[in-house]
């Protein structure tokens, strides 16, 4: 397995307070900024700042598949590719795709594959592009989460946007959304996918070990989090109307003047 560089190991990772190295409370998201349709050249596109993680993800389809012999007959084919660039970490990432990337990119292709209506496209292709440019922890849930905005800013229709988090445990306490240090150096880290009105887990793995207790505790702050993610990721889409609304309003009365 590939051996991952350590970072300096924080003394305490959360202090007499219960704040942690970061400044955050246990049940703390990182803040988070989301844009919607950023490539001009992408069918759809979305970026995530979740902490330091930085993720582009640009999707292309539904399109003719490629090579044939991959069309399904009843559905679109949707592929994933989740990667880190070789600047995204402390060490440079060698760039050829990793055990981990390839892994990942299969789990989040999984997370995503239960809402997007693939029987509409039968014999295309959609392909997700997850790009890491900067990496601290919890990468694929935030990679998850933007890549659904993405699917929708690609008019893909979808039953609903996936929202993603993680949670863990540090010293001994359950916590929200790890980051890079916490992931490292703390006990367990639980990324969890879930879609809210279906109430669908589509994604939930374990580092560490945990007492039952803690994994329902655990769980029950992901799915809070997501909760929340989703009402951001509403509010990312809503925004990128408006600005086009606005524009095409603009347009529409500068027409009017000439
Ligand atoms: P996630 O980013 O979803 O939490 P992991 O738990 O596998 O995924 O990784 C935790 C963190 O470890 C990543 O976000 C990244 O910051 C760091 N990491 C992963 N792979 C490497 C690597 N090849 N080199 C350096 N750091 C890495």
């Amino acid at each position: 397995m590939e051996k991952l560089p350590e970072p300096k190991q924080p003394e305490k990772l959360i202090d007499d307070k219960g704040i942690r190295i970061d400044g955050r409370r246990l049940d703390q998201l990182r803040p988070i900024k989301l844009e919607v349709g950023i490539l001009d050249k992408a069918d759809g596109s979305a970026y995530i700042e979740q902490g330091k993680n930085k993720i582009l993800v640009g999707v292309y389809g539904p399109r003719e598949a490629h090579p044939k012999h991959i069309a399904l007959p009843d559905r679109a084919v949707l592929r994933c590719r989740y990667r880190m660039a070789p600047f995204s970490v402390d060490e440079r990432k060698n760039p050829a795709p990793s055990r981990r990337e390839m892994e990942l990119s299969k789990v989040i292709r999984e997370s995503l594959e239960s809402v997007v209506l693939t029987d509409l496209y039968p014999r295309t292709t959609i392909d997700v592009f997850i790009e890491v440019l900067q990496s601290d922890g919890g990468s694929r849930c935030a990679g998850i989460t933007a890549a659904s905005l993405a699917l929708a800013d690609a008019g893909i229709p979808m039953r609903e946007l996936v929202a993603a988090c993680a949670v863990g445990k540090i010293q001994g306490h359950m916590a929200l959304d790890l980051s890079d240090a916490e992931d490292k150096y703390g006990e367990a880290d639980l990324p969890v996918a879930w879609v809210p009105n279906a109430n669908l887990v589509t994604l939930l793995q374990m580092d560490g070990i945990l007492t039952t207790s803690e994994f329902e505790k655990g769980l029950t702050m992901a799915l809070d989090a997501c909760k929340t993610i989703h009402g951001m990721q509403q509010e990312a889409l809503k925004k990128k109307y408006l600005v086009i609304k606005e524009v095409a309003e603009e347009r529409e009365e500068t027409e009017v003047v000439a």
